[in-house]
């Protein structure tokens, strides 16, 4: 088979990009890039452990000279994100990818490239099947299923590490090293509602329009939540007997659109128009949703099961309780949400459940955070539950490790590079929480729009970071 990626340098690298694109490795199908991995060490005489997750580690003692340095761990994912084109026939649990590239830049025809992650594969091979490069022992990470929920990182025993320096590849911007992220959690709530029969006439609630998106990545805009909106609106209407309720999709995914079903035993139509316009108003000037709408409809008599009004009130009071958006920002990053939450999904069906999210890049403060929800949903009658849990990557204001691969990259680029945290969860979490005193940097060289069919990886870029990581290796 002709290698499309032959000649591009560094060719090391490319070549084991180009192998790995032809195992299928999307997320829940470790399997096969898992064995791989494994086959590899085989073939070059190291010591590896493979988990019931899938995930691999790979051992190298450290180069001439380097023997007895301290061990560094080289971190990556193996699962991406699979994603294709209307009219694509791939099969990603089957078959390989169809890469290529045109100027500067890898891309697949038709699929995500899986530069995320196998850009940290192909280097971390690269620098494992090499005896020429100088480096302190190695420890090098591969886990499974990182892009569905931290799976394999969340599993892993990394009691067998003794490095406390590492560098994780999953950071796709040239000179931006990521330097802590956010823990999060799933929070629960179900409250047991009481129905009787109803015959009359209904009205439904509906907000529309709102822009939505991942909570870790515009809470900080104050967008508007449909379902928090949607408790304001009952609220403010009282008196209601709920039939129907639901908003939201998913827990980290701000809701974009709410509805309510609902009979009352006397409606005042002024007042409903006047609290729909009002909370209109109010999303689109306090939180900026041009495309906001508030809308009421009056359905037919119908005999149907409506909540009491007791329960209907103790849903409106508790959506309204909740806090919800940025809980406090960091100090050290201007802009940058360090606790927030996000009521994620709310839903009518025999029980009313919510799911909420909180992150925050402080353990306890999140912990503080869920204490408080805690309290609230059970001053309100409801069953308060959590899973998911998964801990922050907190940021060490002083790391001699971080420093030093600042101050290599001013020195080979001329240029400053970009320290930063997230408010998004990372790997870094699930790894610092095991080794204590472990000082992490993520990076990695240029790639654009990951998770999508227009993903590409930068060559030149993947040379520049190549000739760093060397650099930084020979240094550690
Ligand atoms: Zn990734």
């Amino acid at each position: 088979m002709t290698k499309k990626l032959a000649g591009l340098q560094p060719e090391v690298v490319f070549g084991y990009f180009e192998e790995i694109s032809k195992i299928p490795h999307g997320s829940w199908n470790c399997g096969p890039i898992s064995q791989y991995l494994v086959d590899f060490a085989k073939a070059h005489g190291l010591r590896w452990i493979r988990d019931d997750a899938k995930n691999v580690i790979i051992f190298k003692d450290g180069s001439a000279g380097y023997e007895d340095h301290e061990p560094v761990i080289l971190q990556g994912h193996m699962d991406m994100v699979c994603q294709k084109d209307e009219g694509c026939h791939i099969n990603f649990d089957t078959d390989p990818l169809d890469i290529d590239y045109e100027e500067d830049l890898i891309f697949a025809n038709g699929t995500t490239l899986g530069a995320d992650d196998g850009i940290a594969m192909a280097l971390f091979l690269a620098v494992l099947a090499d005896d020429s490069i100088a480096h302190p022992p190695l420890e090098v990470v591969f886990t499974a299923d990182e892009e569905v929920g931290l799976i394999g990182a969340n599993a892993i025993d990394l009691s067998m590490l003794k490095g406390r320096k590492m560098l994780n590849v999953d950071t796709f911007r040239e000179g931006t090293f990521t330097a802590g992220s956010a823990g999060g959690a799933y929070v629960t709530v179900d409250m047991a509602v009481e129905r009787r029969a109803y015959t009359g006439r209904r009205l439904q609630l509906r907000i529309d329009g709102l822009r939505g998106g991942h909570s870790a990545g515009v809470v900080q805009f104050n967008y508007g939540n449909a379902a928090k909106a949607m408790g304001e609106l009952l609220g403010s209407i009282g008196g209601v007997q709920l039939i129907e309720l639901s908003g939201g999709t998913a827990g980290n995914a701000v809701p974009r659109t709410c509805q309510a079903v609902l009979v009352a035993e006397t409606l005042d139509m002024s007042q409903v128009e006047t609290a729909c316009k009002e909370l209109c108003r109010k999303l689109q000037e306090e939180n900026g949703e041009k495309d906001a709408s508030v809308t009421y409809a009056l359905l037919p008599a119908e005999q149907v099961q409506a909540l009491t009004a007791a329960d209907s009130k103790r849903i409106a009071d508790l959506i309204q309780a909740l806090p919800n958006g940025v809980q406090a920002w960091e100090p050290a990053f201007e802009g940058l949400p360090q606790t927030s939450l996000n009521l994620g999904i709310m839903e009518l069906k025999e029980n009313l459940n919510l799911l909420i999210y909180p992150r925050s890049s402080i353990n306890r403060d999140r912990q503080a955070l869920q204490d408080k929800l805690k309290v609230i949903v059970e001053g309100h009658g409801a069953v308060y539950g959590q899973y998911g849990v998964f801990s922050a990557w907190e940021y060490q204001p002083v790391s001699p490790f971080r420093d030093l691969m600042c101050d290599l990259y001013r020195k080979m680029f001329g240029q400053e590079p970009i320290v930063r945290v997230v408010h998004a969860g990372l790997e870094g979490g699930a790894f610092a929480d095991q080794l204590p005193g472990l000082e992490c940097i993520s990076t990695g060289p240029q790639a654009y729009d990951v998770h999508t069919t227009r993903e590409r990886m930068e060559i030149a870029s993947m040379g520049r970071f190549w000739d760093y990581l060397l650099a930084l290796l020979k240094a550690l």
